[in-house]
Protein backbone atom coordinates (compact mmCIF):
# COMPACT_ATOMS: atom_id res chain seq x y z
CA UNK A 1 0.00 0.00 0.00
CA UNK A 2 1.26 3.44 -0.70
CA UNK A 3 2.02 5.24 1.85
CA UNK A 4 -0.36 8.90 2.13
CA UNK A 5 1.98 12.07 1.76
CA UNK A 6 2.17 13.71 4.86
CA UNK A 7 1.00 17.74 4.20
CA UNK A 8 3.15 19.72 6.48
CA UNK A 9 1.57 23.06 7.16
CA UNK A 10 3.79 26.13 7.50
CA UNK A 11 3.02 28.99 9.34
CA UNK A 12 2.64 31.73 6.60
CA UNK A 13 3.97 35.23 7.59
CA UNK A 14 2.49 38.07 6.30
CA UNK A 15 4.59 41.27 5.28
CA UNK A 16 1.83 43.38 6.63
CA UNK A 17 1.29 42.30 10.27
CA UNK A 18 1.54 39.59 13.25
CA UNK A 19 0.33 36.46 12.52
CA UNK A 20 2.36 33.62 14.23
CA UNK A 21 1.44 33.01 17.53
CA UNK A 22 3.83 31.05 19.98
CA UNK A 23 1.67 30.09 23.06
CA UNK A 24 3.03 28.58 26.04
CA UNK A 25 1.36 25.93 27.09
CA UNK A 26 -0.76 23.68 24.56
CA UNK A 27 -4.07 22.47 27.08
CA UNK A 28 -7.42 23.03 26.13
CA UNK A 29 -7.26 26.75 26.25
CA UNK A 30 -4.25 27.02 23.94
CA UNK A 31 -6.31 24.37 21.53
CA UNK A 32 -9.04 26.70 21.71
CA UNK A 33 -6.75 30.19 20.85
CA UNK A 34 -5.29 28.26 17.77
CA UNK A 35 -8.84 26.84 16.48
CA UNK A 36 -10.14 30.79 16.67
CA UNK A 37 -7.25 32.38 15.05
CA UNK A 38 -7.13 29.97 11.85
CA UNK A 39 -10.05 31.75 10.16
CA UNK A 40 -8.44 35.15 10.65
CA UNK A 41 -5.18 33.24 8.70
CA UNK A 42 -3.11 33.30 12.63
CA UNK A 43 -1.04 30.35 13.08
CA UNK A 44 -0.29 29.05 16.35
CA UNK A 45 3.14 27.05 17.78
CA UNK A 46 2.84 25.55 21.05
CA UNK A 47 5.23 24.93 23.57
CA UNK A 48 4.87 21.78 26.18
CA UNK A 49 6.66 19.12 27.51
CA UNK A 50 4.24 16.23 26.36
CA UNK A 51 3.09 15.45 22.57
CA UNK A 52 -0.34 14.43 23.99
CA UNK A 53 -1.52 17.26 24.61
CA UNK A 54 -4.54 19.07 23.18
CA UNK A 55 -2.97 21.81 21.18
CA UNK A 56 -0.60 19.29 19.74
CA UNK A 57 -3.52 17.72 18.15
CA UNK A 58 -4.27 20.91 16.53
CA UNK A 59 -1.29 22.91 15.84
CA UNK A 60 2.60 22.15 15.92
CA UNK A 61 4.58 21.57 19.34
CA UNK A 62 7.87 22.23 20.31
CA UNK A 63 8.39 19.86 22.91
CA UNK A 64 10.40 20.99 26.36
CA UNK A 65 9.76 22.52 29.52
CA UNK A 66 7.73 25.47 29.80
CA UNK A 67 10.47 27.38 31.58
CA UNK A 68 13.44 25.76 30.16
CA UNK A 69 15.30 29.48 28.39
CA UNK A 70 16.61 27.65 25.10
CA UNK A 71 12.97 26.27 24.28
CA UNK A 72 11.47 29.98 25.15
CA UNK A 73 14.07 31.74 22.81
CA UNK A 74 12.98 28.24 19.90
CA UNK A 75 9.19 29.47 20.39
CA UNK A 76 9.90 33.06 19.96
CA UNK A 77 12.10 32.45 17.30
CA UNK A 78 9.03 30.94 15.43
CA UNK A 79 6.42 33.57 16.31
CA UNK A 80 5.50 37.39 15.64
CA UNK A 81 4.06 37.58 19.51
CA UNK A 82 3.91 35.33 22.39
CA UNK A 83 0.97 34.14 24.58
CA UNK A 84 -0.27 32.01 27.52
CA UNK A 85 -2.47 29.14 28.25
CA UNK A 86 -0.51 28.51 31.68
CA UNK A 87 0.35 31.58 33.29
CA UNK A 88 2.63 30.53 36.30
CA UNK A 89 5.55 31.41 33.99
CA UNK A 90 8.27 33.27 35.78
CA UNK A 91 9.20 36.72 35.14
CA UNK A 92 12.73 35.53 34.96
CA UNK A 93 11.98 32.93 32.46
CA UNK A 94 10.59 35.50 30.56
CA UNK A 95 12.59 38.62 30.93
CA UNK A 96 15.39 37.42 28.58
CA UNK A 97 12.72 37.36 25.65
CA UNK A 98 11.64 40.95 26.20
CA UNK A 99 13.85 41.81 23.36
CA UNK A 100 13.14 39.13 20.94
CA UNK A 101 9.29 38.76 20.72
CA UNK A 102 6.48 40.54 21.82
CA UNK A 103 4.78 39.37 25.40
CA UNK A 104 0.93 39.79 25.15
CA UNK A 105 -0.18 39.82 28.21
CA UNK A 106 2.89 41.76 29.88
CA UNK A 107 4.92 39.24 32.24
CA UNK A 108 3.93 41.72 34.76
CA UNK A 109 0.45 40.78 34.28
CA UNK A 110 1.23 36.91 34.76
CA UNK A 111 3.32 37.80 38.19
CA UNK A 112 0.75 39.34 40.08
CA UNK A 113 -1.75 36.95 38.81
CA UNK A 114 0.95 34.22 40.41
CA UNK A 115 0.82 35.15 43.89
CA UNK A 116 -2.62 35.72 45.59
CA UNK A 117 -1.29 38.29 48.15
CA UNK A 118 -0.17 40.29 44.86
CA UNK A 119 -3.19 40.10 43.52
CA UNK A 120 -4.92 41.15 46.28
CA UNK A 121 -2.58 44.24 46.74
CA UNK A 122 -3.32 45.26 43.06
CA UNK A 123 -6.79 44.98 43.59
CA UNK A 124 -6.89 47.28 46.94
CA UNK A 125 -4.66 49.42 45.47
CA UNK A 126 -7.34 50.10 42.57
CA UNK A 127 -9.88 50.35 45.23
CA UNK A 128 -11.49 47.28 44.54
CA UNK A 129 -12.56 44.89 47.67
CA UNK A 130 -11.29 41.95 48.56
CA UNK A 131 -11.99 39.44 51.20
CA UNK A 132 -10.28 40.38 54.54
CA UNK A 133 -6.72 38.54 54.63
CA UNK A 134 -3.33 37.84 55.88
CA UNK A 135 -0.13 36.26 54.76
CA UNK A 136 0.87 32.91 57.26
CA UNK A 137 4.55 31.94 57.17
CA UNK A 138 4.40 29.80 60.03
CA UNK A 139 2.44 27.85 62.62
CA UNK A 140 2.22 30.97 64.74
CA UNK A 141 1.57 33.21 61.87
CA UNK A 142 -1.87 30.87 61.01
CA UNK A 143 -2.83 30.93 64.75
CA UNK A 144 -2.46 35.01 65.03
CA UNK A 145 -4.63 35.24 61.32
CA UNK A 146 -7.41 32.88 62.95
CA UNK A 147 -6.97 35.00 65.62
CA UNK A 148 -7.73 38.40 63.73
CA UNK A 149 -10.01 37.08 61.28
CA UNK A 150 -12.02 33.89 62.72
CA UNK A 151 -14.01 31.07 61.63
CA UNK A 152 -14.43 30.19 59.05
CA UNK A 153 -11.51 30.95 56.98
CA UNK A 154 -9.86 29.80 53.92
CA UNK A 155 -5.91 28.52 54.00
CA UNK A 156 -4.80 28.85 50.62
CA UNK A 157 -1.33 28.15 48.67
CA UNK A 158 -0.19 31.68 47.62
CA UNK A 159 1.63 30.35 44.32
CA UNK A 160 0.30 27.81 42.30
CA UNK A 161 -3.31 26.68 43.92
CA UNK A 162 -6.16 26.15 40.58
CA UNK A 163 -9.19 24.71 40.77
CA UNK A 164 -9.50 24.32 44.50
CA UNK A 165 -6.36 22.75 44.91
CA UNK A 166 -3.99 24.23 47.68
CA UNK A 167 -6.73 25.39 50.32
CA UNK A 168 -8.02 24.32 53.21
CA UNK A 169 -11.63 25.26 54.94
CA UNK A 170 -11.03 25.51 58.47
CA UNK A 171 -14.08 25.75 60.62
CA UNK A 172 -12.75 26.41 64.14
CA UNK A 173 -9.24 26.05 66.35
CA UNK A 174 -9.95 22.43 65.78
CA UNK A 175 -8.93 22.50 62.35
CA UNK A 176 -5.73 24.43 62.77
CA UNK A 177 -3.56 21.93 63.19
CA UNK A 178 -4.98 19.44 60.50
CA UNK A 179 -4.58 22.53 57.87
CA UNK A 180 -0.83 23.32 58.78
CA UNK A 181 -0.31 19.25 58.50
CA UNK A 182 -1.78 19.49 55.18
CA UNK A 183 -0.72 22.52 53.57
CA UNK A 184 1.99 24.26 56.33
CA UNK A 185 4.82 26.12 55.31
CA UNK A 186 6.09 29.41 54.29
CA UNK A 187 3.62 31.40 51.58
CA UNK A 188 0.20 30.89 52.18
CA UNK A 189 -2.57 33.27 52.93
CA UNK A 190 -5.38 33.16 54.86
CA UNK A 191 -9.06 34.94 54.12
CA UNK A 192 -12.04 34.87 55.72
CA UNK A 193 -14.77 32.63 54.48
CA UNK A 194 -17.28 34.74 52.57
CA UNK A 195 -20.90 33.60 52.61
CA UNK A 196 -21.82 34.83 49.11
CA UNK A 197 -25.17 34.44 47.52
CA UNK A 198 -23.27 34.03 44.23
CA UNK A 199 -19.85 34.03 42.04
CA UNK A 200 -19.85 35.76 39.02
CA UNK A 201 -17.10 36.28 36.50
CA UNK A 202 -16.27 39.46 33.67
CA UNK A 203 -14.05 38.22 30.72
CA UNK A 204 -13.26 40.98 28.54
CA UNK A 205 -10.19 41.84 26.06
CA UNK A 206 -7.95 45.43 25.73
CA UNK A 207 -6.06 45.97 22.65
CA UNK A 208 -2.66 47.23 22.39
CA UNK A 209 -4.36 51.01 21.80
CA UNK A 210 -6.07 50.79 24.90
CA UNK A 211 -9.69 49.49 23.60
CA UNK A 212 -11.50 47.40 26.18
CA UNK A 213 -14.26 45.40 25.60
CA UNK A 214 -16.39 42.95 28.22
CA UNK A 215 -18.55 40.50 27.91
CA UNK A 216 -21.86 40.11 29.87
CA UNK A 217 -21.58 38.65 33.11
CA UNK A 218 -21.37 34.99 33.56
CA UNK A 219 -22.64 33.37 36.89
CA UNK A 220 -20.75 29.96 37.78
CA UNK A 221 -21.42 27.06 39.97
CA UNK A 222 -17.97 25.14 41.93
CA UNK A 223 -18.07 22.52 44.01
CA UNK A 224 -15.00 21.89 45.50
CA UNK A 225 -13.50 24.94 44.16
CA UNK A 226 -13.67 23.27 40.73
CA UNK A 227 -16.15 25.03 38.18
CA UNK A 228 -19.17 22.77 37.24
CA UNK A 229 -21.46 24.87 35.18
CA UNK A 230 -21.46 28.90 33.94
CA UNK A 231 -24.77 30.60 32.57
CA UNK A 232 -24.65 33.79 30.53
CA UNK A 233 -26.02 36.37 30.70
CA UNK A 234 -26.31 36.93 34.48
CA UNK A 235 -28.72 40.12 34.32
CA UNK A 236 -27.67 42.99 36.98
CA UNK A 237 -27.12 45.83 35.89
CA UNK A 238 -25.99 47.68 39.06
CA UNK A 239 -23.08 44.49 39.66
CA UNK A 240 -22.35 44.79 35.59
CA UNK A 241 -21.68 48.36 35.88
CA UNK A 242 -19.13 47.50 39.06
CA UNK A 243 -17.75 44.61 37.15
CA UNK A 244 -17.02 46.64 34.49
CA UNK A 245 -15.31 49.59 36.32
CA UNK A 246 -13.22 46.82 38.04
CA UNK A 247 -11.76 44.84 34.87
CA UNK A 248 -10.84 48.19 33.34
CA UNK A 249 -8.52 49.56 36.24
CA UNK A 250 -6.69 46.22 36.28
CA UNK A 251 -6.64 46.08 32.64
CA UNK A 252 -5.24 49.66 32.43
CA UNK A 253 -3.01 49.50 35.41
CA UNK A 254 -1.35 46.52 34.02
CA UNK A 255 -1.28 47.75 30.32
CA UNK A 256 -2.60 44.89 29.61
CA UNK A 257 -3.16 43.33 26.24
CA UNK A 258 -5.72 40.35 25.53
CA UNK A 259 -8.24 38.51 27.27
CA UNK A 260 -8.45 38.54 31.24
CA UNK A 261 -11.25 37.91 33.91
CA UNK A 262 -11.71 38.40 37.45
CA UNK A 263 -13.86 36.39 39.74
CA UNK A 264 -16.10 37.95 42.23
CA UNK A 265 -18.07 37.00 44.73
CA UNK A 266 -21.08 38.51 45.22
CA UNK A 267 -22.02 39.77 48.78
CA UNK A 268 -25.09 41.62 49.95
CA UNK A 269 -25.28 43.85 46.61
CA UNK A 270 -21.61 44.15 46.66
CA UNK A 271 -18.51 42.53 44.27
CA UNK A 272 -15.77 40.93 45.94
CA UNK A 273 -12.90 40.25 43.87
CA UNK A 274 -11.37 36.49 44.59
CA UNK A 275 -8.66 36.56 41.85
CA UNK A 276 -7.80 37.43 38.00
CA UNK A 277 -6.85 35.18 35.20
CA UNK A 278 -4.42 36.87 32.68
CA UNK A 279 -5.91 34.85 30.30
CA UNK A 280 -8.85 33.37 28.56
CA UNK A 281 -10.76 31.62 31.41
CA UNK A 282 -13.30 28.68 31.97
CA UNK A 283 -16.18 30.74 32.64
CA UNK A 284 -16.30 32.11 28.93
CA UNK A 285 -16.15 29.13 27.00
CA UNK A 286 -19.90 29.62 26.88
CA UNK A 287 -18.69 32.39 24.04
CA UNK A 288 -17.42 30.07 21.29
CA UNK A 289 -21.36 29.74 20.19
CA UNK A 290 -22.79 32.07 22.57
CA UNK A 291 -21.49 35.31 21.37
CA UNK A 292 -20.73 37.29 18.44
CA UNK A 293 -17.03 36.81 18.49
CA UNK A 294 -15.30 34.51 21.30
CA UNK A 295 -12.56 34.95 23.65
CA UNK A 296 -10.58 33.01 22.27
CA UNK A 297 -10.89 34.87 18.68
CA UNK A 298 -10.47 38.16 20.78
CA UNK A 299 -7.59 37.32 22.54
CA UNK A 300 -6.24 36.15 19.40
CA UNK A 301 -6.99 39.65 17.75
CA UNK A 302 -5.98 41.94 20.67
CA UNK A 303 -2.55 40.17 20.79
CA UNK A 304 -2.04 40.23 17.20
CA UNK A 305 -3.04 43.87 16.48
CA UNK A 306 -6.51 43.01 14.66
CA UNK A 307 -9.83 45.02 15.96
CA UNK A 308 -11.83 43.65 18.98
CA UNK A 309 -15.15 41.66 17.28
CA UNK A 310 -18.72 42.40 19.11
CA UNK A 311 -18.60 40.67 22.90
CA UNK A 312 -22.65 40.74 22.26
CA UNK A 313 -24.26 37.68 23.81
CA UNK A 314 -26.69 35.79 21.22
CA UNK A 315 -29.40 34.42 23.39
CA UNK A 316 -28.83 32.79 26.57
CA UNK A 317 -26.58 30.32 27.09
CA UNK A 318 -25.25 27.40 29.76
CA UNK A 319 -22.14 25.61 29.77
CA UNK A 320 -21.24 21.92 31.74
CA UNK A 321 -17.84 21.32 32.22
CA UNK A 322 -17.14 17.51 31.85
CA UNK A 323 -14.73 16.83 34.52
CA UNK A 324 -12.95 12.92 35.05
CA UNK A 325 -14.42 11.67 31.52
CA UNK A 326 -16.94 12.46 28.33
CA UNK A 327 -20.67 11.98 28.85
CA UNK A 328 -22.27 9.72 26.21
CA UNK A 329 -21.63 11.80 22.96
CA UNK A 330 -24.88 10.46 21.48
CA UNK A 331 -27.06 11.29 24.02
CA UNK A 332 -25.84 15.05 24.78
CA UNK A 333 -26.02 15.74 20.61
CA UNK A 334 -29.58 15.15 20.42
CA UNK A 335 -30.40 18.19 22.53
CA UNK A 336 -31.27 20.93 19.99
CA UNK A 337 -28.79 23.51 19.89
CA UNK A 338 -25.77 21.96 22.10
CA UNK A 339 -22.46 22.14 21.18
CA UNK A 340 -19.70 19.09 22.43
CA UNK A 341 -15.95 20.49 22.87
CA UNK A 342 -13.83 17.01 23.60
CA UNK A 343 -10.57 18.45 24.30
CA UNK A 344 -9.04 15.03 23.44
CA UNK A 345 -7.37 13.98 27.18
CA UNK A 346 -7.39 11.03 29.18
CA UNK A 347 -9.64 10.91 31.30
CA UNK A 348 -8.67 11.31 35.17
CA UNK A 349 -10.76 12.06 38.35
CA UNK A 350 -11.40 15.34 38.13
CA UNK A 351 -10.05 16.51 35.31
CA UNK A 352 -11.20 18.24 32.98
CA UNK A 353 -11.77 16.92 29.69
CA UNK A 354 -14.84 18.76 27.62
CA UNK A 355 -17.50 21.13 28.05
CA UNK A 356 -21.08 21.91 25.81
CA UNK A 357 -22.39 25.14 25.59
CA UNK A 358 -26.47 24.93 25.43
CA UNK A 359 -28.25 28.41 23.56
CA UNK A 360 -31.48 29.45 23.91
CA UNK A 361 -33.60 32.38 22.75
CA UNK A 362 -35.19 32.32 26.62
CA UNK A 363 -33.56 32.91 29.69
CA UNK A 364 -36.32 30.17 31.28
CA UNK A 365 -36.07 27.48 28.41
CA UNK A 366 -32.29 27.74 29.05
CA UNK A 367 -32.60 27.06 32.36
CA UNK A 368 -35.20 24.16 31.31
CA UNK A 369 -32.35 23.04 28.94
CA UNK A 370 -29.31 23.26 31.41
CA UNK A 371 -31.51 20.73 33.71
CA UNK A 372 -32.10 18.36 31.54
CA UNK A 373 -28.58 18.36 30.61
CA UNK A 374 -27.14 18.50 34.47
CA UNK A 375 -28.95 14.85 34.22
CA UNK A 376 -27.10 13.23 31.92
CA UNK A 377 -23.44 14.10 33.14
CA UNK A 378 -21.60 12.82 35.88
CA UNK A 379 -18.68 13.97 37.48
CA UNK A 380 -16.20 12.14 38.41
P1 LIG B 1 -10.00 29.99 44.18
O1 LIG B 1 -8.97 28.96 43.88
O2 LIG B 1 -9.52 31.11 45.02
O3 LIG B 1 -10.66 30.48 42.90
O4 LIG B 1 -11.15 29.28 44.99
C1 LIG B 1 -11.94 28.24 44.41
C2 LIG B 1 -13.35 28.29 44.99
O5 LIG B 1 -13.31 28.12 46.42
C3 LIG B 1 -14.06 29.62 44.78
O6 LIG B 1 -14.63 29.69 43.49
C4 LIG B 1 -15.09 29.55 45.91
O7 LIG B 1 -16.17 28.70 45.55
C5 LIG B 1 -14.31 28.92 47.04
N1 LIG B 1 -13.66 29.98 47.86
C6 LIG B 1 -12.41 30.45 47.72
N2 LIG B 1 -12.14 31.44 48.60
C7 LIG B 1 -13.26 31.62 49.34
C8 LIG B 1 -13.63 32.51 50.39
N3 LIG B 1 -12.77 33.40 50.90
N4 LIG B 1 -14.89 32.41 50.90
C9 LIG B 1 -15.76 31.48 50.39
N5 LIG B 1 -15.46 30.63 49.40
C10 LIG B 1 -14.24 30.68 48.87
Amino acid sequence: MKTPAVLKTRPILQKNGLSRVGIVGAGQLGRMMALAGYPLGLHSVFLDRGKNTPGAQVAETLIGELEDPGQLAALAARSDVLTFDWENISGKALAPLAHVACIRPPAAALEVSQDRLHEKALFTRLNIPVAPHRAVDDLAGLHEATRVLGFPGVLKTRRLGYDGKGQFVLRSSADVALAWDLLGGPGLIYERFLRFSREISIVGARSPAGRIVSYPLTANTHVGGVLRYSVAPYVNAKLERLAITYLRRVLKALTYVGVAAIEFFVVGGRLIANEMAPRVHNSGHWTIEGAVTSQFENHMRAICELPLGSTRALGHSAMINFLGGLPDRRRLLAIEGLAYHDYGKEPRPGRKVGHCTIQRPRATDRDEALAATLKLIEWT
